[in-house]
């Protein structure tokens, strides 16, 4: 499942790709270069269309802006930067396809982007060109050419790399504040953006990174898709079809414990559900640090599951011990009243091991779940097991 340093760990390996290609490419055969060049057309508008259709609206605006900004580069900036028209289009995309996608990054996820930012962002990007070559072209000419002579050199690929690189470490700084956001384009598209930039005289740099983007979006959105199927959404842990699947791959072995937490309704009925919901995600956090590779799964409402691969019952229910008394010691501050006396939340817990292929899973959790019921039983937050397997008896001869 996707984490918060999944997007960096992207991020980079789009720029190895960056740095490996600009090496590549120099000896790459035309036809190679000419293939390249197609398929961020084919790439990139398909995972526009899957981010919309997933309402991942702030992706769906990063792509086009990626989008955008290859359009311009394939169509007008197919020249050495020595002719002054390709210069200043240069420098005006350099400048603001970085904080395009800076910007996208700070609209907020809720709002639906529409058809009319979309015409409004075209406008910026063309209507940027045009400003700067045609209108400005003479005098913003004129004064790049000072820097010319004043660092002996043209400037444009360190400052804009630089810029862009300023963008990125911000987006990274805001991208780890953040709790969620593991299936954001900003760092990844920032690096496609920044090596087009840095080496625009490698040719087919900027079709290799990105078709490589385009490559790492629909990465992304496979990942989401799996996330919504096997992923609760409220406590981030795995969700009942997940379970399912699990169970069926155990082949009949190994251990599964029900838990509930105790007294929830009450807890929901005076604090509210906002702050029931709290104690959902608090739990699953808790319960994620079980031992001995427990595995743990959203059951259902208050109710969750664990199961472990191993069959050592006591290290089991030493893990599940273990894990029952984090939680019943969490003092756990009520949102809006951290003035107050923190409060307790206790899980009882039910565990059964499977008798090896003697059982379907159905029936290994109907036990586990009536142990769970003695559990309650017995006066909660405390852990109940069931029967031991018996050992299939041999027959005696006759
Ligand atoms: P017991 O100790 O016997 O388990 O008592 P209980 O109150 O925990 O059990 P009961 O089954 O009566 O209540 C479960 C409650 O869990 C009722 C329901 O409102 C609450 N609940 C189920 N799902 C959610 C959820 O997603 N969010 C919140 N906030 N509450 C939920
Ligand atoms: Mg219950
Ligand atoms: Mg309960």
């Amino acid at each position: 499942m996707l984490n918060r340093h999944h997007q960096p760990l992207l991020a980079g390996a789009l720029a190895v790709v960056g740095g490996i290609a600009s090496q590549w490419l120099v000896d790459a055969s035309p036809r190679v270069m000419w293939m390249l060049s197609w398929l961020p057309w084919l790439l990139l508008p398909v995972a526009w269309l899957d981010s919309r259709v997933y309402r991942l609206n702030k992706n769906s605006l990063m792509v086009l802006i990626c989008l955008l900004s290859y359009g311009v580069i394939q169509l007008r900036l197919q020249a050495p930067l020595s002719n002054p028209d390709i210069e200043l289009q240069y420098w005006v995309l350099g400048i603001v396809t970085p904080l395009l996608l800076f910007l996208a990054d700070l609209w907020p996820e809720s709002e639906r982007f529409r058809f009319s930012h979309g015409a409004a962002l075209l406008a910026v990007i063309v209507g940027g060109l045009e400003w700067g070559v045609i209108v400005h072209g003479e005098p913003l000419h004129l004064w790049l050419n000072q820097w010319v002579t004043v660092i002996g050199g043209y400037p444009q690929p360190w400052v804009l790399t630089l810029w862009t690189a300023l963008l990125l470490g911000l987006s990274m700084l805001l991208h780890y504040r953040r709790r969620q956001g593991g299936d954001s384009l900003i760092l990844p598209s920032l690096v496609a953006v920044l090596f087009s930039l840095a080496c625009f005289d490698v040719p087919a740099m900027s079709a290799t990174i990105y078709t490589a983007l385009g490559g790492v979006c629909l990465f992304l959105l496979a990942q989401h898709s799996y996330n919504l199927a096997f992923c609760d959404q409220l406590t981030q842990v795995r969700n009942r079809r997940s379970l399912e699947a699990s169970l069926q791959r155990m082949g009949q072995r190994g251990i599964v414990a029900m838990m509930d937490i105790d007294h929830f309704k009450a807890f929901n009925d005076r604090f509210g559900h906002d702050v029931g919901d709290d104690v959902l995600r608090l739990v699953a956090q808790q319960l994620e640090t079980v031992g001995h590779g427990g595995k743990v799964f959203r059951y259902g409402g208050e109710e969750f599951t664990i199961i472990f691969r191993s069959l050592n019952r006591h290290a089991c229910i030493e893990a599940l011990e273990e894990v029952r008394q984090s939680i019943a010691q969490y003092p756990f501050m009520i949102r809006g009243q951290e003035e107050g006396s923190p409060q307790r939340i206790t899980l009882s817990i039910g565990m059964a091991q499977w008798r090896q292929g003697a059982e379907t899973s159905e029936q290994v959790i109907k036990r586990a779940d009536e142990a769970l019921y003695q559990a309650k039983q017995s006066g909660r937050n405390c852990i109940r097991v069931d029967q031991p397997p018996k050992r299939p008896q041999r027959r005696r001869a006759a």
